[in-house]
């Protein structure tokens, strides 16, 4: 919680700028509440410098303490079924391969209720040992209760690097972890690697433009968030199982502060989810209008895909938010990825390069789009796609 000095004056403006409300004046002093989450904002505020976080040098006392590098597992719960996300299979490959260059184990840390289960599935991508938190009361997640675990977990067993995956879930809760446990956090890297036995965290920075290698070597856990499709999910080790590690962690009383009442997915119109789709027929402004993506719809139901979008073509309200692909949207890593209408700007690419085979058509010959591809049709796609669609019907 940020600190409040003897040197307040009561002066109030600290109170109007704090976005989460936490700070008020009890009797002209400021007094912070527990919605503090240290973002700092307020700090600069203040006049008479009464405010400031409290600063901890714990992780940075002996980092060769901490080993091991760890994966958070999201899992996925529709309310009637769970499964893992794929992507934990995605950030625990290239864990292991984290793990290796720095001769320490990978681990697979997971919370939810009738988990263990997943323990063979998890153990094939070379995780050395599972942690499971397991009970009733995690089996919806819930932010202030996952975190508790795992700053507990993280306090207790002293990873080296802790992987999350950047679905909303991972979203939410690195962030709290950080803050509490006051280390860094890199969200959305696209390369991990390893480098005088620090984690090296590259990411796009400056809108795409470049890519900045981003290291914490002062402090530990060093975490990063990954987008899924940014890394490939590899098998090395089929049959093992993992060590199984147990943990009883009781839920603090404040995370009863949020209860979830109602549970509400919104599926794609194909009903297939964009990032888990072999086949990805992906529009842009160059299709126009309803009727572009029409021929976008037919395509994929004949290919078994599903329709992405541009952000110029979601801008023009042809596609939900939820079907952007690139740097802003959704990464994708389909077998077949068809973009029509679509220039190539580096902020889409970015979201669709690790496709297998990527088709372009687009009526500019020069669109940076075909840099991309493995194959290229120059010209109108109104034209072209309803000649493609009459032969796949045939
Ligand atoms: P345009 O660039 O306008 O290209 C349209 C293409 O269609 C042209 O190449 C044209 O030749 C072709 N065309 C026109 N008519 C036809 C036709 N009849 N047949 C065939 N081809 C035709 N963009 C994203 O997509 N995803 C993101 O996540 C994203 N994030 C961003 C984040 C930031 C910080 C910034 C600054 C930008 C971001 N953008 C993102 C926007 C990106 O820079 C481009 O503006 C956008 O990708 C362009 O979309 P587009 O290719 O559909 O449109
Ligand atoms: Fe509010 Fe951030 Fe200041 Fe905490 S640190 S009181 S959350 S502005
Ligand atoms: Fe006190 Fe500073 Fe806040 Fe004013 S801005 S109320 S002096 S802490």
């Amino acid at each position: 919680m940020i600190q409040i000095s003897e040197k307040c004056v009561g002066c109030g403006k600290c109170t109007t700028v704090c976005p989460f409300g936490a700070l008020s004046l009890v009797n002209r002093k400021a007094v912070a509440s527990a919605a503090c989450t240290m973002c700092g904002a307020c700090v600069s505020q203040c006049p008479v410098k009464a405010l400031s976080l409290p600063q901890t040098g714990a992780a940075k006392k002996d980092l060769s303490a901490y080993k091991g590098v760890w994966v958070f597992i999201e899992i996925a719960n529709d309310g009637r079924t769970q499964k893992v996300r794929p992507v934990g299979f995605e950030l625990l490959s290239k864990g292991r391969e984290l793990a290796t260059q720095l001769g320490e184990e990978l681990c697979a840390v997971v919370i939810g209720y009738g988990t263990q289960p997943f323990a063979a599935e998890l153990s094939q991508y070379g995780t050395d040992k599972i942690y499971f938190v397991d009970g009733p009361a995690y089996g919806q997640y819930n932010t202030i209760a996952y975190a508790n675990a795992l700053v507990t977990l993280i306090e207790k067993y002293k990873p080296s690097v802790v992987l999350y995956p950047s679905t909303y879930v991972g979203r939410d809760l690195s962030p709290r972890i950080s803050s509490q446990l006051f280390v860094g956090l890199t969200a959305d890297c696209t390369g991990l690697s390893i480098k005088e036995g620090n984690l090296i965290q590259t990411r796009p920075a400056f809108g795409g433009n470049i890519m900045a290698d981003i290291k914490c070597p002062d402090y530990r856990p060093q975490m990063s968030t990954v987008r899924p499709n940014v890394f490939k999910k590899v098998v090395t080790t089929p049959g093992r199982i993992a060590a199984i590690v147990t943990e009883n962690i009781p839920v603090p009383p404040q995370a009863a502060k949020v209860r979830v009442v109602n549970t509400h997915m919104d599926p794609p119109a194909s009903g297939m989810k964009l990032d888990e789709a072999e086949v990805v027929i992906a529009g842009g402004r160059g299709m126009k209008n309803k009727a572009g993506f029409d021929l976008l719809e037919d395509l994929a139901t004949q290919l078994g895909g599903t329709v992405g979008a541009s952000r110029a073509a979601i801008d023009l309200g042809l596609k939900p938010k939820e079907q952007q692909i690139g740097q802003s949207g959704v990464t994708v890593s389909a077998k077949l990825y068809v973009a029509c209408g679509i220039s190539g700007a580096v902020q889409h690419v970015v979201g669709m390069e690790h496709s297998d085979v990527i088709i372009g058509i687009n009526k500019d010959a020069n669109a940076p789009i075909f840099n991309v591809c493995k194959y290229g049709l120059v010209g109108d796609a109104s034209q072209i796609l309803p000649k493609i669609l009459e032969q796949l019907k045939k």
